[in-house]
């Protein structure tokens, strides 16, 4: 526990630091923070706060019954009134609001024990389908006031930066940390705070070298990638001083103290 907060601290200020190092899917660019608890939360709070009433217009003569009663509410409606009892409380809506102009309800039908279908006589009569809207009644002041928060903590979680654990900077060997902040303080440099549309794409270790895929950058910034890709080349993977010596096989450059004498190696040359 202490340790994964004191990651999460340590990759937030990282994050504060090199906002690119933020971690996101390398194929959507999206955040991939899902927190199912909240999800269900919102689901839970969106009930309690409204009611959902489908308004469908239509043209046909179909005829609904004025009122309907069931175990669970009491629905009646004028034409352009809808009072819904439950519970022993009353609600009373103005429904001008939720319909189209020069619509008129002509019933209602029950969908289930929540929903409620109101058929809608419409004097317009281009109108040849059977559009289907879903209103929100208010149901509970307070629990609406929760949803909305939760809702908008659910719809920003992935935007704002939000507690990483983990950055960009965690796929880089250990030995060449220092290249890779060099270069991430060359890279802040050239984008002056224009964080919005650069991306590093991924960080590895490929054939030896740092590599450093980025979606899009100035020249500049090219250049200074292929310069510390170069630099990782001679530099120890392990610990970051000058390697000597490349391992074969799974190529990557080491320093003496770090060689590992059951491998094979070959001599770096400097020309
Ligand atoms: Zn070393």
């Amino acid at each position: 526990m202490i340790n994964k907060i004191k990651k999460i601290y340590q990759a937030s200020k990282l994050c504060l630091k090199y906002p690119f190092l933020y971690p996101r899917n390398r194929f959507d660019d999206k955040h991939h923070v899902y927190i199912e608890w909240l999800q269900n939360l919102q689901l839970w709070l969106y009930k309690k706060s409204y009611f959902t009433i489908n308004i469908s217009a239509r043209l046909s003569d179909e005829e609904y019954a004025p009122w309907i009663k069931t175990p669970n509410f009491e629905v009646s409606i004028s034409p352009k009134k809808l009072i819904f009892v439950r519970k022993n409380h009353t609600y009373s809506y103005d429904l001008v609001r939720y319909l189209y102009k020069d619509c008129y309800i002509k019933g209602i039908k029950l969908c289930n024990s929540t929903r409620i279908e109101i058929g809608m006589g419409c004097h317009n009569d281009t109108n040849y389908g059977f559009p289907y809207s879903a209103y929100e009644l208010p149901k509970n002041k307070f629990y609406i006031l929760l949803h909305k928060a939760v809702k908008w903590a659910n719809q920003n979680i992935g935007k704002v930066l939000f507690l990483p654990s983990y950055t960009e900077a965690d796929a880089c060997p250990e030995g060449w940390k220092n290249i890779f902040f060099e270069l991430c303080d060359g890279i802040k440099k050239e984008l002056h705070g224009n964080y919005k549309s650069f991306r590093i794409t991924q960080v590895k270790e490929k054939y030896g070298t740092l590599r450093f895929y980025i979606n899009a950058g100035s020249s500049e910034i090219y250049q200074l990638i292929h310069k510390a890709e170069e630099k990782s080349a001679t530099t120890c993977i392990c610990c970051g001083k000058p390697a000597k010596y490349i391992s074969l096989g799974w190529i990557s450059p080491y320093c003496k103290d770090c060689m590992d004498f059951t491998w094979k190696y070959k001599e770096i040359k400097n020309d």
